[in-house]
């Protein structure tokens, strides 16, 4: 149940931690408090006389819902702003493969409008047998990359005995698509203050990848994104797997969390890459994390679908000018315009 006060109202947000402090978990946003378990009858009739609303239908994943934080959540890291009205390009190799190359890249990305350096060094392979990363080497190599190019870093955490050691060398912790339900893992990074790229699992439901989310929330970081990257449907014979654009308004509308694309895993092939990402801007992502690769016949993974330089400054090009379009003009303009 959510309980909305008056703007300052500290002596009822005082008498409810007292009340139910003990027993229930808490959680206060502003004038709002959230106090799981409990009913209107519950309450006291001091409490129920301060409320200005009572919402008893809540979701589960309470700290990440728009009904107790109504506003954006902007993430702030050293280069980049995520979220409300800002567009944030993320680009790189799908994984480190050697210092040069993870430093050629950060200058393509960089170039092009990225601020934030993907790649990864621990590795979800589908086979035990294809390439598992570089490990820490790559993570010094992907850190340095980044710092010359005065970009942060995102690169995934596979294991919670992981998170300290790659909290060290990144900006956002990446929780891939197989590890969206890692509860251990979730929780690991939930004690860091570390930003979270949380990207939906391949099955997963909208309210499966906000509950994921809450299990980072509930131990205290509130920097999380969640990334959609293609769900698993009847038909991946054209492309690896179906992305849900429509998941873009959605998520904004339940939780405030910045929403993000990866259209690259979702197309799977380069040549369905750029019109995915355009659509994922055109349906109000905040931003896109995108695979490059100068040489994809050799690419250590993803190759197929990594962007050639050439095609990635296309897509960053087209996905700002659409971002333009949907945040800078104002709506008589865009009203004129039909
Ligand atoms: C990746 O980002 O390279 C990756 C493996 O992503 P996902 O977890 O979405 O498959
Ligand atoms: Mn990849």
């Amino acid at each position: 149940m959510i309980i909305v006060l008056n703007r300052n109202d500290q002596n009822t947000i005082d008498e409810l931690q007292e009340h139910f402090g003990n027993n229930h978990d808490i959680f206060v946003h502003h004038n709002r408090v959230a106090v799981q378990g409990i009913t209107r009858d519950d309450l006291s009739d001091s409490e129920k006389s301060a409320a200005v609303e009572i919402i008893e239908d809540v979701p589960a994943a309470v700290q990440g819902s728009r009904v107790f934080h109504p506003e954006d959540t902007i993430i702030r890291t050293k280069h980049s702003m995520i979220g409300g009205d800002n567009f944030t390009m993320m680009a790189g190799p799908c994984s480190v493969e050697s210092e040069e190359h993870i430093t050629r890249m950060a200058a393509v990305a960089k170039a092009n409008g990225a601020t934030v350096l993907r790649g990864g060094a621990f590795k979800p392979r589908t086979s035990p047998y294809s390439f598992q990363g570089l490990g820490e080497e790559g993570l010094r190599f992907l850190r340095r990359a980044a710092d010359q190019y005065n970009m942060d870093v995102v690169t995934e955490v596979m294991d919670d005995e992981h998170v300290e050691m790659v909290g060290k060398y990144t900006d956002i912790f990446q929780i891939g698509a197989r590890n969206m339900q890692n509860f251990s893992l979730l929780k690991a990074v939930g004690r860091t203050n570390i930003p979270v790229m949380l990207k939906r699992g391949m099955s997963a439901t909208v309210d499966d990848v906000l509950n994921a989310s809450e299990y980072i929330a509930a131990g205290g970081n509130h920097n999380i994104m969640i990334a959609e990257r293609g769900i698993r449907t009847f038909d991946n014979k054209y492309t690896r797997n179906t992305m849900d654009a429509g998941v873009v308004p959605v998520l904004q509308k339940l939780t405030h969390y910045p929403v993000i694309i990866d259209p690259s895993h979702a197309a799977g092939h380069t040549e369905f890459v750029t019109p995915l990402g355009l659509a994922g801007v055109a349906a109000g992502a905040s931003g896109l994390v995108v695979e490059i690769h100068d040489d994809p016949a050799h690419a250590l993974s993803d190759g197929p679908q990594a962007l050639l330089p050439e095609q990635f400054k296309e897509l960053s090009d087209k996905a700002f000018a659409i971002r333009d379009l949907l945040t800078e003009m104002p709506a008589e303009q865009a009203e004129a315009g039909r």
